[in-house]
């Protein structure tokens, strides 16, 4: 959730509370100028906040996803065009990118880790320098939940899109099969009053069995999945 707040000194403790943040967020960003993550580990470290906009980000969001954002705002709020910091954020956006649409590559980590003090002491502009600090400390704090993207294949807060999963819950499926017709991918499997089964190597996510389903037992999941049948089987429900 996005805040504009007014330069002050206090604790992001403070300052939540102030908003009406009632849960605690796993991490907040403060923007350009201070272009920085806090962790709850500072939440109580008083600091002079300069930033006219806060984000803070829930459990089920997700922190490449949230550094993709962070990295375009501060790329495309500057008229720069040097080399390391138009062309640099340009790359690192691209790959951040990738990675929260399940095109990472092994390599992009490493990229990424090269890319950014490179910009750091060669970007003419404060928000480039600033996208490559971003960076290097977003890996640092967070590189487990961004490495999964790639390495495991998976989104582990659910919050990306292009990770979710598509699911038809035995306890509401009445076999109906309007969900089968309506699958142009071919994914679902099923028959009259047999709960239906969504074969996820051929789900492009595309979520029109979900819009049709009259029972609502069509649901998209992110890193929680529920437990379904690998083929269908009668229905509980007539
Ligand atoms: S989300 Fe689209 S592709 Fe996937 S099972 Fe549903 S209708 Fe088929
Ligand atoms: S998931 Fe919904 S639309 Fe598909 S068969 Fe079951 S009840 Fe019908």
């Amino acid at each position: 959730m996005k805040y504009s707040i007014s330069p002050t000194t206090t604790t992001p403790k403070a300052l939540l509370k102030q908003l009406g943040v009632k849960e605690k967020p796993k991490a907040v960003w403060f923007a350009y100028p201070m272009a920085t993550f806090v962790t709850p580990e500072q939440y109580n470290d008083e600091m002079e906040i300069t930033a006219r906009e806060v984000v803070s980000y829930g459990a089920d969001e997700c922190m490449a996803h949230a550094l993709w954002d962070v990295c375009e705002d501060l790329r495309t709020s500057t008229d720069c065009t040097c080399t390391f910091g138009h062309e640099g954020g340009y790359q690192i956006v691209t790959i951040l990118g990738d990675i929260c649409s399940k095109k990472g590559k092994p390599q992009d980590i490493a990229l990424l880790r090269d890319l950014a003090p490179v910009m750091q002491t060669q970007a003419l502009c404060g928000e480039g320098r600033a996208l490559a600090s971003a960076v290097l400390q977003a890996l640092d704090l967070f590189g487990p939940e961004i490495e999964a993207h790639i390495t495991k294949r998976s989104c582990p807060s659910g919050g990306c899109p292009a990770f979710k999963t598509y699911h038809i819950l035995v306890s509401k499926c009445t076999g109906c099969g309007k969900c089968l017709k309506a699958c142009d991918d071919r994914a679902i499997m099923g028959k009259a009053k047999f709960v239906h089964v969504i074969d996820q190597r051929k789900c492009s996510q595309c979520d029109k069995c979900r819009e049709v389903c009259p029972e609502g037992a069509v649901v998209r999941a992110g890193a929680k999945k529920p437990k379904t049948p690998p083929r269908p089987i009668p229905c509980r429900r007539k």
